[in-house]
């Protein structure tokens, strides 16, 4: 059997980008996804149909993250599509993937109040919520996995205030292995490098010349490239990782 049968995921923001492919690595492993998104409800469908035709299983959850009732809202969908599936409401792997990312950057000085605090709303507010909201749906073994980014680890000006964001992430993920420790569910970082997620910019390829001198191998990530490394950890034989940062950056930070 696959090492992820009759587990479920959700898997937040996956209707495009590296949420999608973790969406499609969990799926194809056996687990039942819910494929969670804000605006772009075609990609989810699209997400979901991909899954569905590997001969995976998955549905779509609608709910805008970062406004008052979005965690709510994200409850209500996933708790009913897992009950209409499988008769319960039991979540075994949440994946932290939404964000809001500042790709061409703003300079220290151009940082606004309202910049900050809708990145601080959709990176750290929401996770810390759905993990608490999570905390009554996770069984013994559990998995939580929370995406940061290696700008936690490498200074880049104009991204201050997002990479802020992904320092709190990685304090989610601090303290809540500690606290689910003795049930048995681990909690883990993992920091993409800069990973094509389809958006404009990666059809440039000169702009993709550029960003791949940053990795050690020499070319942009690929969302699969972090999916993969996401689902090992979703693994049963991942037991003995928590708390843990996992550099998924293609070796972007040593240097
Ligand atoms: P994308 O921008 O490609 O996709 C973002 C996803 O999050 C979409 O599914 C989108 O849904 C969803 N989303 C965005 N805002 C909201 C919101 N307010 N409420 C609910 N859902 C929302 O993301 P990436 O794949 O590039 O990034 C995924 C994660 O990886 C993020 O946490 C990002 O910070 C991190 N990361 C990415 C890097 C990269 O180079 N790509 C580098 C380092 C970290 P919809 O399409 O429906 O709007």
């Amino acid at each position: 059997p696959m090492s992820l049968t009759n587990k479920t995921a959700l898997v937040t923001g996956s209707s495009r980008g590296i949420g999608r492919a973790t969406a499609r690595q969990l799926a194809a492993k056996g687990a039942l996804v819910a494929v969670h998104y804000a605006d772009n409800e075609a990609a989810a469908r699209e997400t979901v149909e991909t899954i569905e035709n590997d001969g995976g299983r998955a549905f779509p959850v609608r709910a805008e993250l970062g406004t008052t009732g979005g965690v709510h809202e994200l409850f209500l969908g996933l708790e009913q599509g897992l009950k209409e599936r499988t008769g319960e409401t039991t979540l075994d792997i949440l994946v932290n993937n939404a964000g809001v990312t500042t790709p061409a950057g703003v300079a220290p000085e151009d940082v606004t109040p309202e910049d900050f605090d809708r990145l601080f709303a959709v990176n750290v507010r929401a996770p810390f919520f759905i993990v608490q909201r999570a905390l009554g749906l996770l069984p013994e073994g559990g998995r939580i996995i929370n995406i940061s980014s290696g700008l936690t680890r490498f200074a880049s000006p104009d991204q201050v205030a997002y990479s802020m964001t992904k320092g709190a992430v990685e304090q989610i993920t601090l303290h809540f292995a500690r606290h689910l420790a003795p049930r048995g569910i681990t909690v883990n970082s993992v920091a993409p490098g800069i990973t094509n997620n389809g958006s404009a910019v990666f059809d440039i390829p000169e702009a993709v010349e550029q960003m791949a001198q940053f990795s050690a191998f020499k070319r942009v990530g690929e969302a699969v490239d972090v999916a993969d490394v996401v689902t090992f950890l979703a693994t049963g034989e991942a037991r003995w990782i928590t708390g843990a940062f996992i550099d998924a950056t293609g070796g972007t930070l040593l240097g």
